[in-house]
C-alpha cells in the first residue's frame, strides 16, 4: 500500500523565498498524478522532498502509513526518474542495472532474475552490454527506468522525464511508462510542464502555481473536452 499523503508541505529557501507553501495533496494507491504548472510553481521541489532528496520547512509527508519525513531517500520505496538519465558513464547497462542492488548485498543470482524481468518489460536484453553513450537518448531512458523498476519501488517519480526526447519517442515513452505503472503496484507522480503528457498519462491532474495548488482533477475536469 503505498498512497502519498501532503499535509500542509512548505518549502522555505532562504528567508524570503517560499517555493512551495501549504501543500495539502493525497495520492491515492496506485494512481498516476501529473503534476504540471508553470516553470518555478514548485513542482520539481515537491517531488524532491517525496523523494527525500530535499529537506522539508515544515508539514508532513506519507507514504503509506509511514510518516517519512526523517527517512532517507533510500528507506522511503521510492525511485525517481530523472531528465538527464543520471547513468553512470563508465558502467555497461547491466552494471548501472545491478549497481544500487549491489550496494544492498543483495545476492548476484537475484540480481540477475530482477535485471532479467526489467530487460524483458523495457527491451533492453540487446544492450546489456554496451556503455550509456553507446545508447540513443530513448535508450538510456529506458535503462533510467529499468534501474528504478529492480528496486521494486512502492512508488515512482518522474521528473521531466521525457523532456530531452524527439517528439516520436516522446509519445512512444508516454505508452511505455503507462503500461510500466499498471504492470508494477505502484504510485506515480509525474512533473511535466507538457499538456499533452499530463493528459494521457495523468488519471488525475494536479496544478501548482506560486507554490500552492491550485486546481486538481481529471484530465478532462481539467482541461476540458478534447
Ligand atoms: P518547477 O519544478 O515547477 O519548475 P521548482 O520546484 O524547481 O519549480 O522551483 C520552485 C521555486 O524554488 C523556483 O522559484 C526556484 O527558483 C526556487 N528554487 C528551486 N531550487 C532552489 C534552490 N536550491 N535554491 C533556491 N531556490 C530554489
Ligand atoms: P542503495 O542501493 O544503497 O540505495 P544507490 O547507489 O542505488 O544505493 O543509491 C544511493 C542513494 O540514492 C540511496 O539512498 C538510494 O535509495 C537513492 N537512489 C538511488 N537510485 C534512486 C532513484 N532512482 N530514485 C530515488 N532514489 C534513488
Amino acid at each position: 500500500m503505498a498512497s502519498i499523503t501532503l499535509n500542509k508541505l512548505n518549502k522555505h529557501y532562504g528567508s524570503l523565498h517560499h517555493a512551495v507553501k501549504d501543500v495539502d495533496l493525497t495520492i491515492a494507491d496506485k494512481e498516476f498524478v501529473a503534476l504540471v504548472g508553470p516553470s518555478g510553481c514548485g513542482k520539481s521541489t515537491t517531488l524532491r522532498m517525496i523523494a527525500g532528496l530535499e529537506d522539508i520547512s515544515s508539514g508532513e509527508i506519507r507514504i503509506g502509513d509511514r510518516v517519512v519525513n526523517n527517512l532517507p531517500p533510500r528507506d522511503r520505496d521510492v525511485a525517481m526518474v530523472f531528465q538527464n538519465y543520471a547513468l553512470y558513464q563508465h558502467m555497461s547497462v547491466y552494471d548501472n542495472l545491478a549497481f544500487g542492488l549491489r550496494n544492498k548485498k543483495v545476492p548476484e543470482s537475484e540480481i540477475k532474475a530482477a535485471i532479467d524481468r526489467a530487460a524483458e518489460m523495457l527491451g533492453l536484453h540487446e544492450l546489456l552490454k554496451r556503455r550509456p553513450r553507446q545508447l540513443s537518448g530513448g535508450q538510456q531512458q529506458r535503462v533510467a527506468l529499468g534501474r528504478c523498476i529492480v528496486r521494486n519501488p512502492l512508488v515512482f517519480l518522474f521528473d521531466e522525464p521525457l523532456s530531452n526526447l524527439d517528439a516520436k519517442l516522446r509519445a512512444q515513452m508516454r505508452i511505455e511508462i503507462k503500461r510500466l505503472h499498471s504492470q508494477m503496484p505502484t504510485t506515480s507522480v509525474f512533473v511535466t510542464h507538457d499538456q499533452v503528457e499530463a493528459m494521457t498519462l495523468g488519471d488525475r491532474v494536479v496544478i501548482m502555481r506560486d507554490g500552492e495548488v491550485q486546481q486538481a482533477g481529471t484530465p478532462l475536469s481539467v482541461y476540458g473536452q478534447p
